[in-house]
Formats: structure tokens, C-alpha cells, sequence
């Protein structure tokens, strides 16, 4: 053994971008308004609170390590088998855990430009090769996807709606993309902003996997639920993709709190429609004042929007994000994503909302 030789991570692993979590505080700026992970400006549910109070949670003893009671939850919330979740710490855990299950070295993963990194990062961890497929305005092609896969293609990731762009696909352009798939490749609709979306034309993706064996939906309790913190996602899937999945995972991996938070806030829909109230009336007055700031918005479905800066010197993504943050409104940068003139504002409270306007209106001005 060579006592020189210093240890050295498998291939693909120092290819990996580590990700960047939006910021949350700034340098000498007491009071911040985070507006840089899609948080809920509305919190949990009171149902969570109220689950706790009522439980008695023995913290010496390991949780239910198969999530039965968030499952069954989950499973009569949206109709679905319980048999056909999979829940998993924030749905990170199974985006990476697919990746783990069904991509080797050699295979290939597949994304789209403006996609969420995670995939990429995922793919390159399990030691497969990231494909990226170019956007059409910033919207992912269908077409561009399908050419871009090959025999060795075993993932293919779509957010939908996605992030950081707000852009969607209509049902029946998903359904053309997972005509066009081979059988034994798997199309991952990572939904994670499904409950914001209010469109005749858009489906989460329930209906494509209860009809196909090669077709995931994830979902998470980060965004619409006010849960970020606790990390609780789920996926839907077939039995067979369930039960490989199971056999990876961690045993344990959901704490006992999120198995609770999770279960007490699925069933409080009022909530839910508190939230989406709140984002449909505050996202369009947002899109409206940038407007007039002269700024350009990509329309969006989520609970976010991407704001497109001017190159001029003075007015740039960059400078506009040191001129907000100094006054405590933290966007996030998306030059990671292929968007150096480009900032994502989350919707947050309107005190937030307003706020960030304002000090945006001082910066155009
Ligand atoms: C926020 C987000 C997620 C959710 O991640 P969690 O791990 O569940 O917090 C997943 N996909 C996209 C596209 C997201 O923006």
C-alpha cells in the first residue's frame, strides 16, 4: 500500500457543481425577506402545530421506517394506492435515489438546459452521464428531448412546472414525450410546483403513471405546505419502480416529526388554498409592477418569477441583486443555471412583495 496515494472520489463525483442554496442572510442587513427558495410565505398549516401538540413523540425510538400513516395520507389526498408511494426527505432523496436505482456508468440521465441542477448533480453522483437538452423560450422541447436519447438513456427528468424558469408543459405535450420514450426508459415529472399551477392544459403527472410502468411523479411538502425545513417529498410510481427504490433507500429515512407535519398538512386543503389565493393575486401584481419598471418577466405557473435585466452597466442581474440585498430583499442569482441576467423572486408576504418593488423601483430608476 502507497502511503502517498491520497484517497480520491469515483469518476464523475469532482465533476459535480456542488448546488447553492438561495441565501438567507446578508452581511450587516438585521431584517432580510428571503425570496430565493420558493418557500411559502404563508408557513405550514395550523394542523402541524396541532399534530404536535396532540403526539407524544418518542425521540429514543426509531421512526416507521415505511411511513405507513403519511403514505395512507398522502394516498387518500390524491385518490392514489398507498402501495404506490415512496416517501423520501425532501424529494432531493428521490431524485437522487432513482438515480442510484437505475443509472450505471455508461447510462445516460437526461435533462433540460434550464432544468433544476439537481438532476445533473444526481446522475454525475451516480456515476452516469448528464445529457443536457436545449430549451425553446426557455421552455423545454420535446422534440430536443426525444433526439437526445440514445440506448443508453434510462432517465429522462422534466420539472414541470420548472425551475428557475416558471415555464410549463401542457399535458399533451407530455404525453408526446412519453410516447416518443422507450419502454424501459423512465421519465421523471418532478412536480414540485403542481399545486400552483391553475391551467385547463396541465396534469402533475397522476394519470401518466397509474397507466405506464416507466413514468415517476415527485412531489414535495418544501414549497405549497410551508415544510422546507422538516424535508419531506414522496413520489408515485408503479410497483416494480416502488420496490427497487425501497431496497436503496435509507431504512429510516424520514424523521418522526416530518412523518407527522406530513400527514397533518396534506389533509388541510383550506390551507393549500390559502396559498395558492395568495400566490395567483400577488404573483400577477408582482409581473405587473416589474413591468412597468421595464423589466421583463417570463410568465410563470409556480410560485416564483424569473426577471430578465438589462446589460447595461448600472442595471445588470448582478448589481441589481447587491442594490436588494443591502436593503435585506434576497432574490436568488441564476447565473448557475445558464442565467448570468437573470434573478428569481420567490412570491413571499406582501410586506415582502412590496418591499422588493420598491427597492427595485429605486434601482431601474
Ligand atoms: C424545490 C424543488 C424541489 C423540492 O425539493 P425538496 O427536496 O422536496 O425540498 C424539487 N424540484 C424542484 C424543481 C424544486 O424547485
Amino acid at each position: 500500500m502507497s502511503s502517498t496515494e491520497s484517497p480520491r472520489p469515483k469518476p464523475g463525483i469532482m465533476d459535480i457543481a456542488a448546488y447553492v442554496p438561495g441565501r438567507e442572510k446578508v452581511a450587516g442587513v438585521d431584517k432580510v425577506y428571503k425570496l430565493s427558495s420558493n418557500e411559502s410565505p404563508l408557513g405550514p398549516s395550523p394542523k402541524v402545530t396541532e399534530a404536535f401538540a396532540a403526539r407524544n413523540v418518542d425521540l429514543a425510538a426509531y421512526p416507521d421506517g415505511a411511513a405507513h400513516e403519511l403514505r395512507e395520507a398522502i394516498a387518500r389526498a390524491h385518490g392514489l394506492n398507498a402501495g404506490n408511494i415512496l416517501c423520501g426527505n425532501g424529494s432531493d432523496e428521490l431524485l437522487g435515489l432513482l438515480c442510484q436505482t437505475y443509472l450505471a456508468p455508461g447510462d445516460e440521465g437526461v435533462f433540460t438546459e434550464y432544468g433544476f441542477l439537481v438532476y445533473k448533480i444526481q446522475i454525475l453522483a451516480a456515476g452516469a452521464t448528464p445529457v443536457s437538452v436545449p430549451d425553446t423560450d426557455l421552455t423545454a422541447n420535446v422534440d430536443a428531448i426525444l433526439a437526445a436519447i440514445t440506448p443508453k438513456t434510462k432517465l429522462v427528468f422534466l420539472a414541470n412546472p420548472n425551475n428557475p424558469t416558471g415555464t410549463y408543459l401542457p399535458v399533451s405535450e407530455v404525453r408526446r414525450l412519453h410516447a416518443g420514450l422507450p419502454k424501459n426508459v423512465i421519465l421523471v415529472l418532478d412536480a414540485a410546483y403542481a399545486e400552483y399551477v391553475r391551467r385547463n392544459d396541465y396534469e402533475a403527472g397522476i394519470e401518466l403513471v397509474s397507466a405506464n410502468a416507466n413514468v415517476v411523479m415527485t412531489r414535495t411538502f418544501s414549497k405549497i405546505h410551508g415544510l422546507a425545513g422538516l424535508r419531506i417529498g414522496w413520489m408515485y410510481a408503479n410497483e416494480a419502480i416502488i420496490d427497487a427504490c425501497n431496497r436503496v433507500r435509507g431504512p429510516f429515512n424520514l424523521n418522526a416529526l416530518a412523518l407527522i407535519a406530513g400527514a397533518a398538512a396534506i389533509g388541510d386543503r383550506a390551507h393549500v388554498e390559502r396559498a395558492v389565493e395568495h400566490n395567483e393575486i400577488w404573483r400577477d401584481r408582482v409581473c405587473t409592477a416589474l413591468e412597468e419598471l421595464g423589466l421583463a418577466v417570463t410568465p410563470s405557473v409556480g410560485n416564483f418569477v424569473l426577471i430578465h435585466f438589462p446589460q447595461t452597466a448600472g442595471k445588470t442581474a448582478a448589481e441589481a441583486d447587491e442594490y436588494l440585498s443591502a436593503r435585506g430583499y434576497v432574490l436568488r442569482r441564476v447565473a448557475g443555471y445558464g442565467l448570468p441576467d437573470a434573478l428569481r423572486m420567490t412570491i413571499g408576504s406582501e410586506e415582502a412583495n412590496l418591499g422588493a418593488i420598491a427597492a427595485l423601483k429605486e434601482f431601474m430608476a
